[in-house]
């Protein structure tokens, strides 16, 4: 039996066994929970991935995920919901949450989206180093310079923070609300032509194609 440790947050009784059973003879261990107070209270050190329900009966799946990452910052959190309205995606990405599935989904797609979680948990440092690097791109955060295949870059400011951004978060989504929020430091409620703008110039400045456009949700810069 794998020590990995699996948090399964989910009130469907039948989905959850189905989940558990199939996970489980994967070799992980797992720990279920059918309301977000027990996922809570399951939650521990042991814990690399979290799959979470966003349609919980007691504390919302949005919240449960805020606490969890506040509880965790390097666990790996997955929503699995069958709420497929756009906010909902969004509002988890923003709570902390990695990935998402919507339902149904293929238990092949869940294991290949596990595996590749549990990947970057065990690749996570233990403290947020000065340099970062993804895709052949690096960023030394201190001295403020950026490489791109090798060769250096120059950047403005709101560009250097937002390629920044991206880089350390590189393999998972960054809402378009969160880089207004750390990039320009404001609730962004109007147009975020600004933040195209500056995709665009980051994109022909690094030349190599490594920020993927989410639609309706944000970017992602491809590990
Ligand atoms: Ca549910």
């Amino acid at each position: 039996m794998s020590e990995t440790g699996l948090l399964l947050i989910e009130d469907d009784e039948a989905v959850a066994a189905a989940l558990q059973r199939v996970l489980t003879g994967n070799g992980y261990l797992v720990s279920r929970a059918a309301t977000g107070s027990e996922g809570l209270a399951l939650l521990s050190p042991a814990t690399r991935v979290v799959i979470l329900d966003l349609g919980l009966p007691d504390i919302d799946g949005i919240e449960v995920c805020r606490r969890v990452r506040q509880a965790q910052p390097l666990v790996g959190i997955m929503i699995v919901s069958a709420r497929d309205r756009e906010l909902d995606v969004v509002s988890g990405l923003d709570a902390g949450a990695d990935d998402y599935l919507m339902k149904p989904f293929k238990l092949a797609e869940l294991m290949a989206r596990i595996r590749a979680r549990l990947r970057r948990v065990a690749a996570a440092p233990p403290a947020e180093p000065a340099r970062i690097e993804a895709a052949g791109v690096t960023i030394d955060l201190d001295a403020h310079r950026a490489w791109a295949g090798g060769a250096e870059i120059t950047l403005r400011p709101k560009e250097f923070a937002l390629l920044a951004l991206l880089v350390a978060n590189a393999g998972r989504a960054v809402t378009r609300d969160r880089i207004m929020a750390e990039v320009w430091d404001t609730a962004w409620l109007g147009s975020t032509k600004t933040l195209d703008t500056h995709v665009l110039s980051l994109r022909q400045k690094l030349g190599v194609e490594a920020i993927t456009t989410l639609r309706g949700v944000g970017y992602r810069f491809e590990a």
